[in-house]
């Protein structure tokens, strides 16, 4: 919408410019034909015409009768359109319509809202020409421009209060990769500029192709703004919940850069889930790979040392950016391999198989480096974005 708008005016801009040239009068949609005004030629004479139409009782163009003179310039106000009108008549050869009076008042009026103002009263307001989008301000019936915000000015044709502003300049695309519009946006607030696309692409995920600002993704659900360094995502299919019962709450026994939890696992979690109880998908994703190494009975079934290290029971679910949700030390496992998951499906339960010294549940989220053990990448749960090892926490991994 806003996009056509300014489509619009930057050609009805070029087009006042040659119609200004050519004595024409140009149009843009609704704005009927009048855009160009005829100014300068002197209407004195005609200005009681109007002289009661327009709203607030400004005084109209107050022109007297016999000020043509004047040409053009407007007449002190506050003679009233009464003795215009007995003039009304005798003005009849006069073309153009008269010059407006300030309308609502003193302003500030964004041009369009001038413009629009005007047509409604059939008058003309010269200043407009070429200052369609800046901002006009009227005293004692004379326009002129308050501010040149180069075509900027931003105003509310709903409401009739005079608050009208320019907008701000846009801002240089500062997104690397890529930002939710509402994180761009504090950004930009900050900043003292604004982003073309906000507040309508505020839950989207905006980026720069070429320097510009343009939206990379949508996000049906919403964004999310990701810890500096790491790129905002859409939320719906990529953001992590613990994987357990909703509500159910656990101690992580070991975090991230841990002795456990070094080289490849360095981004892992392991909570301290007693034997047998449903995991649960952290994210949505299709089931990579299945491995059911040990059974019950088996040597590295129930714990072992770091020789029982390739017989952990594990799943890995390929989430939608490629990364892969590792879920290890499983006792059995009710996911298929091929199969879509959802965030909160049962795949498997929880046990003590592989290197283990006790039952616990170990996640990561790891590259895909095609086999079952690769170097993990940092993620945070929705719950709880950094979990220190001995925090208890609470799933949230809620239907
Ligand atoms: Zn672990």
């Amino acid at each position: 919408m806003k996009f056509e708008q300014w489509k619009c005016v930057a050609g009805l801009t070029r087009w006042l410019l040659l119609a200004a040239a050519l004595g024409l009068s140009a149009g843009c949609s609704s704005d009927g034909g009048s855009a160009a005004a005829s100014g300068g030629s002197g209407f004195g004479g005609s200005g009681g015409v109007n002289g009661g139409a327009w709203p607030g009782g400004a005084g109209g163009s107050g022109a007297s009768g016999g000020s043509s003179a004047a040409g053009g310039s407007l007449a002190t106000g506050g003679s009233g359109g009464n003795a215009g009108a007995t003039d009304a008549g005798a003005d009849a050869n006069d073309s153009g319509p008269s010059a407006c009076g300030c309308l609502l008042g003193e302003g500030p009026y964004c041009g369009g809202r001038a413009k629009a103002e005007a047509d409604a009263a059939g008058c003309t307001i010269d200043v407009l020409q070429g200052h369609r989008k800046d901002l006009l301000k009227c005293e004692n019936d004379k326009w002129s421009v308050l501010d040149d915000c180069s075509d900027t000015c931003n105003y509310d044709a709903a409401s009739s209060e005079l608050d009208d502003e320019c907008e701000l300049p846009v801002c240089d695309c500062f997104v690397q990769v890529a930002w939710c519009g509402s994180g761009a946006a504090k950004e930009a607030a900050q900043m003292g500029c604004r982003i073309p696309l906000l507040p309508e692409h505020n839950g989207d995920i905006l980026y720069c192709p070429g320097g510009n600002w343009d939206v990379k993704t949508t996000c049906p659900q919403g964004c999310v703004e990701a810890p500096t360094g790491t790129p905002d995502y859409c939320k719906d299919n990529s953001e992590y919940r613990l994987p357990w019962k909703c509500g159910d709450s656990y101690r992580c026994s070991s975090g991230n850069h841990t002795s456990n939890h070094s080289g490849k696992d360095e981004y892992a979690y392991d909570f301290a889930v007693p034997f047998g109880t449903p995991v649960r998908a952290m994210r949505p994703g299709t089931v990579l790979r299945v491995r059911k190494v040990s059974v019950s009975g088996d040597s590295c079934y129930n714990g072992g040392g770091s020789a029982c290290a390739n017989y952990a029971n594990t799943v890995e679910i390929k989430h939608a950016d490629g990364t892969i949700g590792l879920y290890m030390h499983l006792s059995t496992i009710s996911a298929t391999q091929g199969a879509h998951v959802n965030r909160g499906d049962v795949i498997a339960k929880s046990g003590n198989s592989g290197w283990s010294t006790g039952p616990h549940l170990h996640v990561q989220v790891q590259s895909n480096c095609g086999i079952w053990w690769c170097q993990s990448q940092p993620f945070k749960f929705e719950e709880k974005a950094n979990i220190a090892t001995g925090t208890t926490v609470t799933s949230g991994n809620c239907p």
